[in-house]
């Protein structure tokens, strides 16, 4: 595919305002914080930080996979830091994070797959900000789904897994992951009862039916929260962006998600997978 060169006018980065998204800069610049809104340069830091939301990453910064669309270097990952759980509690209650979305890089050479340091820093973040929701955003642990309960089992308030690209498309867009297996994950986290969420990026050359069977099977393997954002790459290295998708085509997929059954569909060129993600708290029973 060949490389489009202008951005559309649509994708514009919207300017980061308001006093909330002041006070809670102030903070994070006073304390020196690290934050994944700041370092992968999201457009939505003014929203999402006034609304009391970030995104923090965890099990380092080198990832033992290589999807082609990801800015995280791959390579062998540093030892398992046992303080950083306490280190992104301290910075969650500093920033007064009211809803935190937590990932991580892929750590398929640890034997738990990353997950004890997983369930520690959800406790840890509990014990220090009682009132704080937490949103993991989680890998496949490689099917090994012993350490996909150990997350589980501390009942993050939202579970997110996401499936990234349609079907056909996963071999060259994320080679170490399989699609059927991230739908067995997400199976697993909506059976525990737990509000599940995946996300799908637009633009690596997907057709429309592509998208509509990739949202179905999402749906049929009882996600409830679907986010649907334009693929923006990160370098000349990585997958190009094939199409710039329409924000009136994401608003088609969005009436054609909540028609299936979605509780939420957030769908438009620079939703992420943690945008609007406070608002996703919907109730159980
Ligand atoms: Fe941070 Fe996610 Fe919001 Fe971007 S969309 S500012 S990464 S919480
Ligand atoms: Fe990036 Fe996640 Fe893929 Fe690792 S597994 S390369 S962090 S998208």
């Amino acid at each position: 595919a060949h490389q489009l060169q202008r951005k559309p006018d649509w994708l514009r980065v919207k300017l980061p305002v308001g006093k909330e998204y002041r006070h809670v800069r102030g903070l994070v610049d006073e304390h020196k914080l690290h934050t994944i809104c700041e370092s992968g340069n999201c457009p939505n830091m003014g929203e999402c930080w006034g609304a009391g939301t970030a995104t923090f990453m965890i099990l380092g910064n080198i990832c033992t996979r290589s999807c082609s669309f990801c800015a995280v270097a791959t390579g062998r990952p540093l030892a398992v830091d046992w303080d950083e759980p306490n280190r992104v509690a301290q910075s969650v209650k500093l920033m007064e994070v009211k809803h935190c979305v937590i990932t991580s890089v892929d750590r398929d050479d640890l034997k738990d797959g990353g997950s004890i340091i997983w369930a520690e820093t959800v406790n840890a973040i509990r014990r220090e900000s009682p009132g704080t929701t937490l949103e993991t955003l989680i890998p496949d642990f490689k099917g090994n789904w012993e350490n996909l309960e150990r997350v589980l089992a501390v009942r993050p308030e939202v579970v997110s897994h996401n499936l990234e690209t349609v079907r056909r498309l996963t071999r060259e867009v994320r080679i170490q992951a399989k699609y059927d297996r991230s739908l067995e994950c997400l199976r697993r986290i909506s059976a525990a009862g737990l509000r599940t969420k995946s996300g799908i990026m637009l633009g690596f050359g997907e057709t429309e039916a592509d998208v509509i069977e990739a949202m179905t099977d999402l749906y049929e393997a009882g996600v409830h929260i679907l986010t649907l954002g334009q693929y923006l790459q990160p370098t000349k290295a990585h997958h190009p962006v094939v199409e710039w998708i329409t924000p009136d085509q994401f608003k088609y997929y969005q009436e054609i998600g909540l028609r299936m059954g979605f509780k939420y569909v957030e769908s438009g060129p620079l939703v992420r997978s943690s945008y609007h993600a406070e608002k996703h708290l919907f109730d159980m029973q």
